[in-house]
């Protein structure tokens, strides 16, 4: 069984080409990250009717903190929570330059931990050319969440690269907070046997100041990256085969609520 918990729709926003790409891959079901704003790639338009068709994808729906001081945007965000299928909420920071501590979202934080919905922060590099703020996308702008909402259940996308041993420190701190291994290489590059060597050496110096994999989630961020090919670098880490299911799989089913048949 293997869960990829960070993909997105394509720029066409077909569903269709992403359960292609899972069944290519050996992939079971994927989560699907759904913008907020009208006319975004991967809108939640086009996320809710692909979950609604698809048993085997779940959406995760992102929160543009610019729009937080309109209640009837916290509203509309609270409804989808409510949806079949809606997993969690996404959060940029970094992008949209906002501390994960900023007092305005502590409503929707307690919302979340209150009614169990997990939460996923962008952590590590921004894109080159970014109007973002790194300062803010930085692992340990989660510890102070993760602190005060003890019972809310935090991912780091992106496992806060290439800050991965501040990510893991956090990890380690925190029993509420998890690390997805998604994007950790070049965008829409193939990935290649050197690519998976180093990815290896990188993860080995987390592993051994973690003793483990067991706060990991399997992710790609596709379309960004083959899902068959970023699935065979996470199966080159030396794992246990305990430890190997909670990446791949049981840790995603468990924080996100997934039920797979
Ligand atoms: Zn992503």
């Amino acid at each position: 069984m293997v869960i990829d918990c960070h993909t997105h729709l394509d720029d066409d926003g077909d569903a269709d080409k992403l359960l292609q790409s899972m069944d290519e891959a050996g992939i079971d079901a994927s989560i699907v990250i759904a913008e907020t704003l009208p006319g975004d790639v991967s809108n939640v338009v086009q996320v809710l009717d692909a979950v609604s068709r698809s048993d085997r994808l779940w959406a995760l729906v992102n929160c543009v903190f610019s729009k937080t001081v309109e209640l009837k945007y916290v509203e509309e965000l609270t409804r989808l929570l409510q949806e079949e299928r809606v997993v969690g909420l996404k959060f940029y920071l970094g992008y949209e330059e906002y501390s994960a501590n900023d007092e305005r979202l502590h409503q929707l934080y307690e919302y979340c931990e209150q009614h169990d919905v997990p939460i996923m922060f962008h952590t590590g590099v921004l894109e080159a050319g970014s109007t973002g703020l790194l300062e803010y996308s930085h692992p340990l702008q989660v510890d102070r969440v993760a602190t005060c909402f003890p019972n809310l259940n935090i991912v780091m996308a992106h496992m806060g690269n290439p800050w991965l041993i501040d990510c893991a420190a956090v990890l380690a701190k925190n029993q509420n907070v998890f690390a997805d291994m998604s994007a950790f290489f070049a965008e829409n590059m193939p990935i290649t046997a050197h690519d998976v060597k180093v990815f290896k050496q990188r993860m080995e110096q987390v592993r051994v100041f973690l003793y483990s994999y067991q706060k990991f989630l399997f992710g790609t961020d596709y379309p960004l990256y083959s899902q068959r090919e970023y699935l065979g670098a996470v199966q080159a880490l030396e794992m246990e085969p305990a430890e190997r299911e909670l990446v791949m799989h049981a840790n995603a089913a468990r924080i996100f609520g997934i039920t797979t048949s």
